[in-house]
C-alpha cells in the first residue's frame, strides 16, 4: 500500500513536473484537453485490475458484474449523445478504432480514399507505412490549391476515377466543416461505404455546434480525448446492421481485454458531454478559435508574412501559414514554447519544407476553454501569439512570459490536486 512517491520517486517526480507544466503554460495543441477530476478518478481506479474479454453479458471471464454496468452505461450514453444505432466503446485509441473499422468494412487489398496526410488527413487514413497504407490500396483526395478547402466536386471526380471501397471523411488538421451529405451521395454513386473519423470535432458535434456525420455515415469513429475532453481512447458508432461486424472486428479481431478503467472514464465523459456546461465550453472553444484567426489575419501579422489558412475557422483550431514568414514551423513552435505557449508545427498543404520542419502551426483552443477561458482571455492569447510571430527571433520573451503567467495564474488548473 505504499505511495507512488515511496515506491518510485523518479516517476512521482515526472507526474509532479508534468502537473506543474500543465498549470504554468498555455496548452494550445489542438488535439489535447484537460479531463475533469471525475475522469481522472475513474481512470486511476481498481477497474484497471479487471479482465473482461467479450461484451457486457457475454464475457469470457467471471466477476464482470460491475464492469458490465460501466460498459453498458458507456454504450448507452454514447448512442444517446450522438444519436447512433450502435456504439462500441472498447477501442484503446483512435488508431485502433480506425484499424477495426477497416477490418470490419473491407478486406486486405481493397481500396480506401481519404484526405491526404500532407493536406490534413490522419496516418490511419492511408499513410504509406501505417497499417492502412500497407494493408489496403490507397487513393487520396487533396484540398483545392487556391482555397485550401475540400472541394466536393474534386472528391467526386477522384472517387469516380478511383472507385474506392471506402471513402473516409475526417481530418487531423483542417479548419472547416465537411459536407457529409455530399460525401454520402458520392459514396452511394460509386458504391463505397462512408466512414467518418470525427476524432477532432466530436465534442463540437456532441454540443450541436458542428454538423453531425452520424446520420450520413455507415460508420463513425472517434477519439474521446480531443474536443470531447475525456480519457485517451477511442470508440466507434455505426448503423445497427454493421454492429456485429464492428464488435467482432474490435474483439477478437483487434484487441484482447478491454481497458475497463478507461471505459468507465468514457462513460463519465459522455455523461458530462450531454450537459449544458459542456455545450457552453464548446461554444467558448469555437469562439476562441475565431478570435485567434481574426487576430492572426490583422495587417501587422500579414506584414510579417504570416496568414491563416482558408482565412478563418469553423472549428476549434487555426492553421497558420508561415510560407512567407521569416520563421519556419519549427522555429515558430520553439518561439511560442519559449513564451509559455504549447502548439505544434504542422505542414501546410503543398508545403515546400520537409515534415520535420514544416511551414505551419496548428493552434487549438479546447484545453484553454476547459480551463475557463472566454473571449477576453482568448483575445489576450491571440495578441501574445501575434506579437511573438510578428517579432520573430527578436521577440521580448520575458514580457510575453509575464502575460502568459498572468493568464495561467488567473485560471488555476486542477486546484488542490496533488500528484
Ligand atoms: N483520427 C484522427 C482524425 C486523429 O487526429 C487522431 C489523432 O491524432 C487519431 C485518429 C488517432 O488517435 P490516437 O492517437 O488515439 O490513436
Amino acid at each position: 500500500n505504499q505511495a507512488l512517491a515511496d515506491v518510485d520517486p523518479e516517476i512521482a517526480a515526472v507526474l509532479e513536473g508534468e502537473l506543474d507544466r500543465q498549470r504554468d503554460t498555455l496548452e494550445m495543441i489542438a488535439s489535447e484537453n484537460f479531463v475533469p477530476r471525475a475522469v481522472l478518478q475513474a481512470q486511476g481506479s481498481v477497474l484497471t485490475n479487471k479482465y473482461a474479454e467479450g461484451y457486457p453479458g457475454k464475457r469470457y471471464y467471471g466477476g464482470c458484474e460491475q464492469v458490465d454496468i460501466a460498459e453498458t452505461l458507456a454504450i448507452a450514453r454514447a448512442k444517446e449523445l450522438f444519436g447512433a444505432e450502435h456504439a462500441n466503446v472498447q477501442p484503446h485509441s483512435g488508431a485502433t478504432a480506425n484499424a477495426a473499422v477497416l477490418h470490419a468494412l473491407i478486406n486486405a487489398g481493397d481500396k480506401i480514399m481519404g484526405l491526404s496526410l500532407a493536406h490534413g488527413g490522419h496516418l490511419t487514413h492511408g499513410m504509406k507505412i501505417n497499417f492502412s497504407g500497407k494493408l489496403y490500396e490507397v487513393a487520396a483526395y487533396e484540398v483545392d490549391p487556391e482555397t485550401f478547402r475540400v472541394d466536393m466536386d474534386r472528391v467526386r471526380e477522384k472517387a469516380l476515377a478511383e472507385r474506392p471501397d471506402v471513402i473516409i471523411g475526417g481530418w487531423s488538421a483542417y479548419p472547416r466543416h465537411l459536407d457529409f451529405e455530399a460525401f454520402r451521395s458520392i459514396a452511394d454513386e460509386v458504391g463505397a461505404k462512408l466512414w467518418v473519423d470525427m476524432a477532432h470535432f466530436a465534442g463540437l458535434v456532441a454540443a450541436g455546434l458542428h454538423p453531425s456525420p452520424v446520420p450520413h455515415s455507415d460508420v463513425v469513429s472517434s477519439t474521446v480525448h480531443k474536443t470531447l475532453g475525456g480519457p485517451r481512447s477511442g470508440f466507434i458508432l455505426s448503423r445497427e446492421e454493421l454492429a456485429k461486424k464492428i464488435d467482432s472486428a474490435v474483439f477478437p479481431g483487434q484487441q484482447g481485454g478491454p481497458l475497463m478503467h478507461v471505459i468507465a472514464a468514457k462513460a463519465v465523459s459522455f455523461k458530462i458531454a450531454a450537459g449544458e456546461e459542456f455545450r457552453a465550453r464548446q461554444q467558448r472553444t469555437v469562439d476562441g478559435a475565431r478570435i485567434i484567426a481574426d487576430r492572426l489575419s490583422a495587417p501587422d501579422v500579414a506584414g510579417a508574412g504570416v496568414s491563416v489558412l482558408t482565412g478563418g475557422t469553423d472549428v476549434h483550431l487555426v492553421l497558420v501559414d508561415l510560407r512567407a514568414s521569416a520563421l519556419d514551423g519549427q522555429q515558430a513552435e520553439d518561439l511560442l514554447h519559449d513564451a509559455g505557449i504549447t502548439v505544434n508545427r504542422n505542414a501546410v498543404p503543398f508545403d515546400p519544407r520537409p515534415p520535420r520542419v514544416t511551414s505551419g502551426l496548428r493552434i487549438g483552443t479546447p484545453a484553454l476553454a476547459t480551463r475557463g477561458f472566454g473571449d477576453a482571455e482568448f483575445t489576450e492569447v491571440a495578441d501574445i501569439i501575434a506579437t511573438a510571430l510578428v517579432a520573430g527571433q527578436g521577440a521580448d520573451l520575458e514580457q510575453l512570459r509575464g502575460r502568459v503567467a498572468k493568464l495561467a495564474g488567473d485560471f488555476p488548473l486542477y486546484p488542490g490536486l496533488q500528484q
